[in-house]
């Protein structure tokens, strides 16, 4: 088990590429060389969520289509816990951890958000905040930058909800980011609607900066007009002018069968609209008259639906937008960004089809096989069966104001037995996994037989177990 130690660095940095997020966290906390090996092995994240409501914080890594690390901080009458889950947001499957009680559990989510992400490694490409405007500004911002104390993060795009661009361009914290690498700030909208279960049309303004894009992303799930129906351009003190991208409003049809643009386009004296058809959808683009000579340049793209377009877009991006609507079934908390989440009627329509929808989805499917839950999100006792191991299973009073989580049982006291338990668990669940493993070769082989005895060897976090 020496082995790993006498590997040359790039074979080892090799390795590190073929670890999971959270066997990276792990392996970086074991040493100091290893914590440079891991540093030095780039990982891109696709997406990244940090909310803060009411109380509770949120930290949501995604790792691919359909993978993510859930990690949802909030207080109960004993003190701060978080509750963990891996590739989902189902209560039954969420670990809960009472956390010691000295630190609140705001700031357990921000340090835990900056301990995993904030490395010169790991690039962010959308880092989402669901905060609202004054809470950012008044609180979490300000702990975020007092807890990197001068760490950044690195990140191509932020996402936040709909606000003024003066209070994100004004206010946003932008020392937490490296700002070279900023590409692109966009505030995100939606408006639900039972008619279907995806995406019909976006409303999307587009502007440059000072080299960076501001786009007001505007998703609607049925045909709609935007109320506010022009080119709104966002005018700074220190404005460069691009005039090779004049600020567009763009309608999008996710579909090209679309015959009908009415309503989207703009009738005005310092405005002008056209339509067109691609391979890919519909659009209606919006410049100001000044800039007319801009819409054959618009026209003349074969495709302009970013990430909203099922042929041409990054997968991953694709299939997180046009999730974004299931907010309501599955995070009912975490659903400020829907602008019409109030309408109950609309929202409790919506949410009754995705979970048909899902039942149907999950009866049609073969069983999957159960993945190896990832490093820190394994639970060796299922909360449900707790009740069943002679404990008297209490309701957690304060744990029932997590809306989403009646069903999780009773936060485990963290001991020193519990965190020697948890070895011995995963030293017997990786002997398990081995047996399983007939390919030699396959990284999570490497990685059970020759780093789990680091692994497990080192408890850093009181998060994890
Ligand atoms: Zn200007
Ligand atoms: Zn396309």
């Amino acid at each position: 088990m020496t082995c790993w130690n006498y590997l040359p660095a790039e074979i080892k940095q090799h390795v590190v590429k073929k670890l999971d997020f959270m066997s990276r966290v792990a392996l970086r906390s074991t040493c100091r060389l290893n914590y440079h090996i891991v540093n030095s092995t780039k990982l891109e994240l696709p997406r990244v969520r940090f909310g803060y409501k009411r109380g509770r914080s949120l930290i949501v890594i995604y790792t691919g289509i359909e993978k993510f690390l859930r990690l949802e901080f909030g207080n109960c009458e004993q003190g701060p816990v978080v509750m963990k889950s891996e590739n989902t947001c189902d209560p039954k499957e969420t670990i809960t951890k009472l956390l010691p009680s000295p630190v609140n559990s705001i700031v357990y989510s921000i340090l835990t958000l900056i301990s995993l992400l904030a490395h010169q490694s790991i690039l962010i490409k959308v880092m989402e905040w669901e905060v609202s405007p004054e809470d950012f500004e008044r609180l979490i911002g300000r702990l975020i930058l007092i807890f990197l104390d001068g760490q950044k993060f690195r990140i191509t795009e932020i996402a936040m909800r709909q606000q003024k661009w003066t209070q994100i361009l004004h206010k946003f914290p932008f020392d937490l980011l490296y700002f070279d690498e900023l590409e692109n700030i966009r505030q995100m909208a939606l408006t639900i609607h039972p008619q279907r279960l995806t995406l019909f049309m976006v409303y999307q303004f587009k502007q440059c900066i000072n080299g960076k894009w501001l786009y007001s992303t505007d998703m609607r799930m049925k045909r709609e007009a935007w109320e506010s129906n022009y080119v709104i351009r966002i005018k700074t003190d220190n404005e460069k002018h691009n005039v090779e991208t004049p600020p567009t409003t763009t309608a999008m049809f996710l579909s090209k069968n679309i015959h009908r643009t009415l309503g989207t386009e703009v009738k005005s004296d310092d405005i002008v609209s056209c339509c067109h058809k691609s391979e890919c959808g519909a659009f209606v683009y919006t410049v100001e008259k000044q800039f007319e000579y801009h819409l054959d340049y618009l026209k003349s793209q074969k495709c302009g639906l970013g990430s909203f377009c099922k042929r041409c877009s990054d997968p991953f991006e694709y299939w997180y937008y046009q999730n974004l609507p299931r907010r309501v079934l599955h995070e009912s908390f975490w659903t400020d960004f829907i602008l019409n989440i109030d309408q109950g009627l609309i929202r409790e329509e919506l949410r009754g089809k995705y979970e048909r929808n899902e039942r149907e989805r999950i009866q049609k499917a073969s069983k999957k096989k159960k993945l190896v839950p990832s490093w820190g999100f394994r639970s060796e006792v299922p909360i449900q069966n707790e009740g069943g191991q002679g404990k008297k299973k209490k309701k957690n009073p304060i744990l029932e104001n997590f809306k989403d989580s009646e069903d999780v049982g009773e936060p485990e006291v963290v001991s020193l037995e519990y965190f020697e338990d948890s070895e011995d668990s995963e030293d017997s669940e990786a002997m398990e996994y081995q047996k399983q493993t007939s390919d030699f070769m396959a990284p999570r082989f490497i990685v059970t037989v020759v780093l789990f005895p680091i692994l497990v060897s080192f408890i850093f976090y009181l998060i994890w177990f």
